[in-house]
């Protein structure tokens, strides 16, 4: 059982004003294995004035500089790699598999951050005028808890490229992982109140960092719904916001395809996470004329998946990170009943053997309509919704008859007729014949998946704004 009753304001860890607590549970066993006690407004407000603080001379330093805080940084944080990955199964119940991913990219941030800054020119000619590109001023970062520190690192390192001081706002459930985090950050020795973290809670300390008028710039990651709420509040003083959020991304599996690698890719994508995902692929539209044969190899494929211990080498889907969530989940499936979609796999309730912690049975229902809620809403856990189709023109509306637009996946025998697709889903990234992830590539959504793009050029231009000088 561990305690976390500090939070890091102006390079100190603190005690917060806040004095309220939040019980952390273990998402495998549902025994509680920490507490953090929570920061509060004020608790925010002076985070922020320590960021305002740092920002006149962060901002002035040169890229040479920058540089070599971004190294600072990602040696420290690649000494907790062991430790990171070990909190992330304990704490969020994320597979041993997919934690090791996400735990490479996450220190990955760093030198992506680097090479981005090496050829970036923060002076340019155009026109006839200079353009600047200055820092926008101090960000406020709020991430979810579905990759807690790949989250935190993705968004500090492009901070600290574009020279912005920050204020970041963890996932109360992530209080464990932020916390080895947090140690190796300090450990990194940047100049204080560079970046500052507050546990707390997103209508508490998120809403603060929302309204206050000392935060220019908003960098968040999460569902649409906060999102809007973010983007609300943050108009009042004209904050520039960058918000990733939820998908229902299509996979269109061309009748070219080579099913025996399309369908256990197409699994993958949609319980990547065990399903806690937002560019898992969840709406897989399939080719009428192949449908008994895709139905006959994703019962196969899904029935070999292990669930179970998210610590065991070969388990893909662990346990929903929270009861909440697990009954989300629940009731999504009921409802994929009631709305007359066919049960192919799974179903609802806790696999044998899995009832102490939140498992939910790897679920895939066929003769999904598109018009049905479980085709349409981001349940966020491992099901998939299998849709068929007469022709292209048929999948490619579908696939875009969607709110979200965050990712799309195309499987096909032919990168041209791939290319030809995904010219036409609408979503900011969609990858042809598999999971791909590209950390110089622009990511974000379309449409309610959200606003701006993150990584490379395009999320550094984000923590920028020109300023034109006319001679
Ligand atoms: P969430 O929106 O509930 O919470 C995200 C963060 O926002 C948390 O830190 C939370 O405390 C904070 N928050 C909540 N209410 C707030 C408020 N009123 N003001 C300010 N902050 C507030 O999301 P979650 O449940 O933690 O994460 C799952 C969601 O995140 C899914 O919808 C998923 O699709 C999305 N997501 C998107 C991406 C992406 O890159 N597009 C990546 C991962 C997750």
């Amino acid at each position: 059982m561990k305690t976390i009753d500090k939070i890091y304001i102006n390079g100190a860890f603190i005690t917060p004003q806040g004095t309220d607590t939040f019980e952390l549970i273990s998402p495998t066993t549902n025994m509680v294995i920490g507490k953090v006690r929570l920061g509060n407004e004020e608790d925010t407000r002076n985070a922020i004035a320590a960021a305002k603080a740092a920002l006149p001379a962060f901002s002035k330093t040169s890229k040479e500089e920058r540089i070599q805080y971004l190294r600072q940084l990602q040696e420290a944080v690649a000494k907790k790699k062991e430790e990171m990955i070990k909190v992330m199964i304990a704490e969020y119940g994320g597979t041993l598999q997919f934690s090791r991913i996400s735990i490479q990219f996450a220190i990955g941030n760093f030198s992506e951050a680097i090479k981005t800054l090496q050829d970036f020119e923060f002076e340019r000619i155009v026109g006839s005028s200079k353009v600047r590109l200055e820092p926008v001023g101090v960000a406020g970062v709020i991430t979810p808890w579905n990759a807690n520190i790949g989250f935190i690192t993705g968004k500090l390192a492009t901070a600290i490229a574009a020279g912005v001081t920050t204020v970041i706002k963890p996932s109360e459930m992530s209080a464990l992982q932020t916390q080895v985090l947090l140690e190796a950050l300090h450990e990194a020795g940047l100049p204080a109140g560079v970046f500052n973290i507050v546990n707390g809670l997103g209508h508490v300390v998120g809403a603060e960092l929302t309204r206050h008028p000392d935060i220019a710039k908003i960098s968040f990651t999460g569902s649409t719904v906060t999102g809007k709420t973010i983007a609300r509040g943050a108009v009042d003083t004209m904050k520039r916001v960058t918000l990733e959020l939820g998908g229902k991304s299509p996979n269109i599996l061309l009748d070219d395809a080579d099913l025996t690698k399309a369908i256990p890719l197409a699994v993958a994508a949609a319980y990547t996470n065990s399903g806690q995902a937002c560019i898992a692929a969840t709406r897989l539209l399939v080719p009428e004329k192949l449908l008994n044969e895709v139905k006959t190899l994703v019962k196969t494929t899904v029935e070999q998946l292990k669930v179970g211990d998210p610590a065991q080498e070969d388990t893909v889907v662990g346990p929903m990170v929270s009861k909440k969530q697990w009954e989300r989940v629940q009731s999504y499936i009921k409802l994929g009943l009631e709305e007359g979609a066919e049960l192919l796999v799974g179903g609802v309730g806790q696999p044998a053997g899995l009832e102490a912690g939140n498992f939910v049975k790897p679920t895939v229902f066929v003769n999904v309509r598109n018009d049905m809620r479980i085709a349409r809403e981001e349940i966020f856990g491992p099901v998939l919704s299998i849709i068929s189709y007469k022709n292209e023109e048929e999948a490619l509306q579908i696939a875009n008859d969607t709110d979200y637009g965050l990712s799309g996946y195309v499987s096909s025998g032919s990168e041209e007729r791939a290319l030809k697709i995904a010219a036409q889903i609408n979503a900011g990234r969609v990858m042809v014949n598999g999971f791909k992830h590209d950390p110089q590539a622009p990511f974000g959504g379309f449409k309610q998946s959200g606003i701006g793009r993150e990584f490379g050029v395009y999320g550094l231009q984000t923590f920028l704004e020109p300023k034109t000088i006319l001679l």
